[in-house]
């Protein structure tokens, strides 16, 4: 599928090539932008698309910019509303990627507070195409961002050339991505996901405190591992070494949905496919975005 049709930028609806920001703005020379990236899902069932976990993605958007210190808080009710407005006049009827940009479009020092603008673009739903083969992982050399540097729980533009940076040294390596650890040697998560792996059973994930993005997904999976899956979900430090032991291991985030780490430097892990319990999650976090079951309807906000 080609671009969408239209963009929104600076208060209107515009076609996609004349969708511009200012080459002097801080949002582009400084990363003085902050983002969301959300999913919209078809229905083919019921003509329909979904946002899946709205509301929850514009909490984070209005957190990322007062922490930014932005002069002005965009609501989030006002994205919803302009990401609304896009998506019917790009009349898709297919699963897209949605990005919503707060970004400061004054000039001036990397200190620029404002003004602050919105951009939002719709695009394919390109994710990271691994779903069936799975991710071979490489423990990165770059370790992830601490938080008293950059503040991880914010989708700051500028923190992403730390995943960048490991992402693209894991292809150059023959890997298909990164898994980070952070300054204290712990696992972290990957450069736009959060990683889990099983262990006889249970599912462990690295805490919240380990310089990890407070990922929606992350949650959703734990909410459906514990109540619709039956599996223990412990979250606590997880060790480079222990890796090694696992069963089975995924990374999940909005792009990456729930995608099988099939091998870790080069160790496979159980018999290097995607294993059963990660299939079986995979499925049911695909139901629930979809609406093809009727689980957590507040989860889904209907476009058309
Ligand atoms: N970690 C990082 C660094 C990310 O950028 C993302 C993508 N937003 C995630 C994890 C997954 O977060 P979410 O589930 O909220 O998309």
């Amino acid at each position: 599928m080609a671009n969408a049709t239209y963009a929104y930028v600076n208060g209107d609806i515009v076609p996609f090539t004349d969708a511009k920001v200012h080459i002097s703005s801080a949002g582009f020379k400084f990363g003085a932008g902050v983002f969301e990236g959300l999913r919209g899902y078809w229905n083919r069932e019921h003509e329909q698309m979904y946002l899946f976990r709205m509301d929850e993605h514009m909490r984070r958007l209005e957190f990322s910019q007062s922490f930014m210190r932005f002069s002005q808080v965009i609501p989030g009710a006002e994205v919803q509303e302009k990401t609304l407005e896009l998506l019917r006049a790009n009349a898709l009827h297919e699963t897209v990627h949605i990005m919503t940009t707060c970004y400061v479009s004054g000039f001036g020092s990397p200190s620029a507070a404002g003004p602050v603008d919105l951009a939002v673009v719709t695009s394919p739903n390109v994710g990271p195409g691994l779903a069936e083969t799975g991710a071979k992982v490489q423990v990165s050399s770059w370790q992830r961002l601490p938080d008293h540097v950059m503040p991880v729980r914010v989708k700051c533009n500028a923190n992403y050339q730390n995943g960048r940076l490991a992402a693209m040294q894991a292809q150059v390596d023959g890997y298909d991505t990164a898994l980070f650890l952070n300054t204290r040697g712990k696992v972290a998560e990957g450069h736009g996901m959060c990683f889990f792996m099983f262990r006889d059973g249970r599912a462990i994930t690295p805490t919240l405190t380990s310089d990890i993005l407070e990922s929606i997904t992350r949650d959703t999976v734990i909410q459906l591992l514990r109540e619709d899956l039956g599996v223990e979900v412990i979250e606590r430090e997880v060790d480079r070494s222990e890796l090694a032991l696992a069963d089975e291991a995924f990374f999940c985030g909005t792009a990456w949905e729930v995608t099988a780490v099939v091998s870790i430097d080069q160790r496979p892990l159980g018999n290097g496919k995607p294993g059963p319990l990660v299939q079986a999650l995979r499925k049911r976090y695909l139901d629930v975005a979809h609406g093809s079951v009727d689980t957590c309807p507040h989860w889904r906000t209907a476009v058309y």
